[in-house]
This record gives structure tokens, C-alpha cells and sequence, in this order.
């Protein structure tokens, strides 16, 4: 039932997908877990992350992180291959992942669920001041990653102050972008909008897939998951567009 799900959706991006292939557009990224152990499907293999970033490397990709959108509220379309690079929930990997980029001198954001630092298959403080200090920016993926649809004001406010409080008294920096744990658009309201604001956020990162657009809300960023199965010809067709086809569907790749 996967492979034939997997199929379907490698069918429909290798062809309606086409029409939607522009590489002026700028797309934001979401990679989880990067092992060789996890058998999730969020989980990809250090071979294949590997060939996704010479790829990005060879095909001379851009990568920016949240001060491109601070200081281009309205993006340039015309910028040409502009990528944005995100890592959810602090996995113990994200270490080697940041030797990785800097070795390619490529930029990412890494979003951190601080009650989940120092658990297990996790980062550890020193290792989140130590990305932090190599130059990355680190944003908050709330305190307890629990599904915004299912919380109260209260609860909502908390996530995001106590998750900020934290990341900033630990790193000694400004914490500006947030990305919303699951990330789906019935999580999403004026509501969530207001109490960003309140908190003192600046920029906040959906799972929404598809690409930046010149009306963009800046609490509304677009990102495409990046899934096990996601081999550098399907990573491909997402850089260039060909999944923005599954921009408003339920599912996301
Ligand atoms: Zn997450």
C-alpha cells in the first residue's frame, strides 16, 4: 500500500509536476532524523543526505536562513536557485550534519524542542550552544511538540515563551524563528498568529510544501518535508518544483 501511495506520487510529480518546475522559485526544506538505524519515514540515511548536498553544492544552490526573509519581505522571485535548509526536533546527528554543510559552506536552521535536549537520540545543551556558536541559527520547535490543533491559549503561549525563555538564557542570543511541530495548515490561525507576535517571534515555518510567493506572510513560510525514501532524483524534482503540484493537498511529501 506505501510503495503503491509512493508510486502514485512519483507518477503525478514526473508529470503534472512538470508544469509546475520553475528553479527562480524559492523553496525551504525539512529534514528530520539523518541515520543509518532509524527505519521511520522521516528518517534518511547518511548516504543519501550526503548526495543531497553535493547536489546542492554542484548545481551551485544558494542556502539562506531566516534573515533573507527579514530582509526581503517581499522575495525577489528572479533570485535564482535559493534554498532554504531546516532541521526539526534536534536529533543527536544534527552535530555531524553541521560539519557536513560546513564543509560545502552551506547555511541551515535548526529547530530545537528544548524538553527533548539531553534525552537519548537527542542533542545535549553543549552540542545546541555548539551549532549555535558555529554560526547556524537556531530556532525553537516548541517546548513539547505536542499538536497545536489540540491546545488552549494558555497551553499555546506556553509552548512558545518557555521554549524562547530557554533557547536564549542557554545560547545568549536573540531566538527569532519558530517552526510549528507538525506543521499543518489546521494548526494554523490567527490565534497561533497573535500570540507569535506577543512572544516576540519575528518568522515561523509551516509544513505546508510548495514555494515563497511575493505576498508572503512571514509567520506562513512554506517547507517541503524530506522523507526516507527521498533518493537524490526525487530530492531533485522537489528542488525544482515538481512537488509544489502537492502544495494544498493533505498530504505532503
Ligand atoms: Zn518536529
Amino acid at each position: 500500500m506505501k510503495q503503491l501511495k509512493e508510486f502514485i506520487i512519483k507518477g503525478i510529480a514526473n508529470s503534472i509536476g512538470s508544469f509546475y518546475k520553475d528553479t527562480t522559485k524559492i523553496r525551504c526544506f525539512t529534514y528530520h532524523n539523518i541515520s543509518d538505524s532509524g527505519k521511520d519515514k522521516f528518517t534518511l540515511s547518511n548516504k543519501i543526505f550526503v548526495q543531497h548536498i553535493e547536489y546542492i553544492y554542484e548545481n551551485e544552490y544558494r542556502t539562506i536562513d531566516s534573515n533573507f526573509f527579514l530582509c526581503n519581505r517581499k522575495p525577489k522571485l528572479s533570485d535564482k536557485k535559493v534554498i532554504c535548509l531546516t532541521f526539526d526536533d534536534g536529533f543527536k546527528n544534527n552535530l555531524y550534519v553541521a560539519d557536513l554543510l560546513l564543509e560545502y559552506k552551506l547555511k541551515a536552521i535548526f529547530f530545537i524542542t528544548t524538553s527533548f535536549v539531553n534525552q537519548d537520540k537527542y542533542l545535549d545543551w553543549g552540542e545546541v550552544k555548539e551549532l549555535s556558536n558555529r554560526g547556524f541559527e537556531i530556532g525553537s520547535h516548541s517546548h513539547t511538540h505536542r499538536n497545536f490543533r489540540m491546545l488552549n491559549n494558555q497551553e499555546l503561549y506556553n509552548e512558545l515563551s518557555i521554549s524562547k525563555d530557554i533557547l536564549q538564557n542557554k545560547l545568549g542570543k536573540e531566538i527569532k524563528s519558530f517552526a510549528f511541530p507538525f506543521g499543518k495548515i489546521n494548526t494554523l490561525n490567527e490565534i497561533v498568529y497573535e500570540i507569535l507576535e506577543k512572544t516576540n517571534y519575528l518568522v515561523a515555518y509551516t509544513q505546508i510544501g510548495g514555494h515563497i510567493t511575493e505576498n508572503l506572510n512571514i509567520f506562513k513560510i512554506p517547507r517541503n518535508g524530506i522523507n526516507s525514501t527521498d533518493n537524490v532524483h526525487i530530492f531533485r524534482k522537489k528542488l525544482e518544483g515538481n512537488y509544489d503540484v502537492f502544495k494544498n493537498i493533505t498530504y505532503l511529501p
